[in-house]
């Protein structure tokens, strides 16, 4: 068989709440231990790391924030502004939060059935509200680890603490530099 392109990602499980989307389990998912990756994903990386030769690529961020910290999974932003680039829209027509909110309402700024996008998304005190829910009240107690933004989260947050900082951002605008060298693809950073 020949593959030109195969890419694996950690099992990061939506977390299931009870009595919500017909789920009446007391089984809550919850996500694998960092240990199996530890134990069983490393060691399985660094033998295709030897087959593959310089064709291996692996973005390890997501297997250090498990590994390095298995409590917070890296978590160290109080806020999600990385959901506020890339929401979801569910097949429902909601406009949600984030792919780990579909499907509950709450999380929803609107449905594209009742209104244009574009008037759901510059509903800004709406979707506020919504963020600060996530963001204050439950302090990220429904999200998943690891989700989607959570890299784009770091990075921003760490980008609004340290906006006025003039060395931060030189420094931060060198690392872009010198990471948009080493792009292969801009689809698969
Ligand atoms: S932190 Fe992740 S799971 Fe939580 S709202 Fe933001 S994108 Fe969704």
């Amino acid at each position: 068989m020949d593959v030109d392109y195969c890419q694996f990602k950690p099992e990061i499980i939506q977390i299931e709440r009870k009595n919500s989307l017909g789920n009446k389990k007391q089984n809550i998912k919850m996500q694998i231990s960092s240990e199996f990756w530890l134990n069983k994903v490393v060691s399985s990386l660094e033998k295709a790391k030897v087959i593959l030769g310089i064709k291996f690529e692996c973005n390890e961020y997501k297997l250090e924030d498990l590994i390095v910290d298995s409590e917070n999974y890296g978590r160290n932003y109080k806020e999600c502004i990385g959901s506020q680039f890339q929401p979801c829209i569910g097949a429902d027509g909601n406009v949600y939060v984030c792919t780990n909110h579909r499907g509950h309402k709450k999380y929803s700024y609107g449905s594209i059935i009742e209104k244009n996008f574009s008037k759901i998304w510059n509903d800004i005190e709406s979707r506020k509200k919504i963020m600060n829910i996530i963001n204050k009240k439950e302090k990220f107690s429904n999200c998943t680890q690891l989700c989607k933004p959570h890299e784009s989260n770091k990075i921003l947050w760490s980008i609004k603490k340290n906006v006025k900082d003039k060395d931060y951002l030189a420094k931060l605008k060198l690392k872009s530099k010198d990471l948009s060298k080493n792009l292969k693809h801009i689809n698969f950073i």
